[in-house]
């Protein structure tokens, strides 16, 4: 770590505290109520919860925490915009309302990225990739609202079949919080693209962006057409996902609940799409480009704090370049900054709850009780500037058994665990020996070995010298227990249709 020593911990975490304090004073949404119907209105629970600022723990905002009678007022809405207004939208009107949506944000992209950084701990560099994420996932369901036709089927003389692909109606859409706002733009672009209106939750722990969209787009989306419900899973999410009148649902989050979600829509034959954790493993051939290998290495597993999905967190190297490569690694990690996220030059912020360091830490502590060995990390900063926050080391383990549980399950923060092989089939057997196959990167020089790893990786997304890379148009979703469905494509906008088959007899 490489922060100014030149002042004192104490002026630094004043500094902090000044900071955040002034920033959120000018991003914060001004309003806190739940959006239904296009109006800022109390939850029926007559509750509130906070949300906090997980670098300094403060309280950032004050949100309505909504419950089932919350959600049915908010699906009625839905379903009278829809029956109403949105139905008889264009595709061109879609497009143009998702095109203004994409330019709204652009237009507050800074307070948005600040905003993001703050409910959520994630650095201001990384929160500014977000943004430009939601925008042009924005513009570009905007142009797949244009493009997504029905067909004409070929048979004979006899008849014309044709095609239509019709929107449900009203959609569900429950929201994790490790990117929020671009969670809920890879729902709400092909959703609303699709012709659908939606009921969407945040998480609990970062409601706040989605609120500000909102507030910045409340005359562009007719009202009722996007409803916003915060609240707690329980109270919140599973009505939502038990809803009779939610004819679809969207589900970003863990596996564990993602699977009572399915089971909850099945009771209504609600269709669904999961988007949930990953273990995902990253490849290293003994050819790779070293400096460029660690390079990326570093982005799999450190980019957002290790809070990624898709996160490269088993590393697989090649025992003819292990010793220069795990030095390097561990060299590159120790430089990273751990600091304040509003700092241009910080590359890890804190964790977004106390809850989830907690998590964290006692993966580490099982791990350390297998006797692995920690190359670098496994702890929280001795940092005095940092006392507030929930802050984690960089961390990467070796000599760790595959089977552990810090191997096995998701632990969603700046830890990776690390592993050598000499032979391919037996790496690649390891390499798939998890319940997850979110994604996978392969890092090596040859084509051949590329195409022959990519093929044999059972995971839904794999980057091949580079990591982490979501450009909008390419498919996201997971194999195995990772999900069902494909988001940030125009497969997405199938998932917000349902068909409907003509056959006229001639
Ligand atoms: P989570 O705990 O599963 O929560 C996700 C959302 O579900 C939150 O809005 C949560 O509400 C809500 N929820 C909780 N219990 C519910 C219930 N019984 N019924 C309906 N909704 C309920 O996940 P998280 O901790 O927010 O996010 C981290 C997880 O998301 C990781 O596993 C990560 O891998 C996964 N993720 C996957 C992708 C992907 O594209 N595959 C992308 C990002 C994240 P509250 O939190 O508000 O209570
Ligand atoms: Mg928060």
């Amino acid at each position: 770590m490489s922060v100014d020593d030149s002042s004192s911990a104490t002026e630094r975490k004043s500094a902090i505290n000044q900071r955040h304090e002034q920033t959120a004073n000018e991003v914060l949404p001004e309003h806190r109520g739940l959006y239904i119907g296009g109006e800022w209105v109390q939850s029926a629970s007559g509750e509130t919860f906070e949300t906090r600022d997980p670098t300094t723990g403060d309280t950032l905002a004050s949100v309505q925490a909504g419950v089932a009678a919350d959600i049915d007022r908010a699906v009625d809405a839905a379903w009278a915009a829809y029956d109403d207004v949105y139905s008889d939208y264009s595709t061109a009107e879609r497009q143009a309302m998702l095109s203004e949506m994409a330019d709204r944000v652009e237009a507050k992209k800074e307070a948005f990225a600040n905003l993001e950084s703050l409910d959520n701990g994630k650095p201001i560099t990384e929160a500014r990739i977000d943004i430009s994420l939601v925008v042009d996932h924005f513009r570009y369901f905007a142009g797949v609202a244009r493009a997504h036709e029905g067909e004409t089927v070929e048979t004979d003389d006899s008849r014309t079949v044709q095609t239509y692909n019709e929107p449900y109606g009203v959609v569900g859409q429950i929201i994790p919080w490790n990117f929020p706002l671009l969670m809920a733009a890879w729902k709400l672009g092909p959703a609303l693209a699709a012709g659908n209106a939606v009921v969407i939750k945040p998480a609990e722990e970062t409601p706040l962006s989605l609120l500000k969209l909102m507030e910045e787009v409340d005359d562009v989306v007719p009202d009722g057409v996007v409803n916003v419900v915060t609240g707690f899973g329980e109270d919140a999410g599973a009505p939502l996902s038990s809803h009779p009148d939610i004819r679809k649902l969207a589900f970003t989050g863990s596996t564990v609940v993602g699977s009572e979600v399915m089971q909850s829509a099945a009771e209504h034959i609600t269709d669904v799409t999961l988007e949930l954790g990953g273990k995902s493993p990253l490849i290293v051939f003994p050819d790779a480009d070293l400096e460029k290998a660690v390079q990326t290495t570093i982005t799999a597993i450190f980019f957002n704090t290790g809070e990624c999905c898709c996160a490269g967190s088993r590393l697989f190297v090649h025992e003819d370049i292990e010793e220069e490569f795990l030095d390097r690694l561990a060299d590159a990690a120790e430089e990273l900054e751990l600091n304040d996220p509003l700092l241009e030059s910080t590359d890890l912020g804190p964790k977004v709850t106390e809850e989830q360091v907690e998590n964290t830490m006692s993966y580490i502590e099982t791990a350390r009780e297998s006797d692995a060995r920690f190359l670098t990390g496994g702890d929280q900063p001795d940092d005095a500037a940092l006392a507030d926050g929930c802050f984690v080391t960089p961390t990467l383990i070796n000599e760790i058994d595959h089977n552990n549980e810090a191997v096995q399950e998701e632990i969603f923060g700046p830890v990776q665990e690390v592993f050598t092989w000499s032979e391919y089939d037996e790496m690649m057997e390891l390499a798939n020996d998890v319940d997850y196959g979110l994604a996978a990167g392969v890092l090596t020089e040859n084509v051949t070995n590329a195409h022959r790893a990519a093929r044999d990786l059972e995971a839904g997304n794999i980057w091949v010298n580079t990591y982490n890379d979501f450009p909008a148009g390419q498919p996201f979703g997971g194999y195995k227990k990772s999900g069902i469905g494909r988001e940030t494509a125009q497969e997405a906008v199938d998932h917000y249709t349902q068909t409907k088959t003509v056959n006229f007899s001639l």
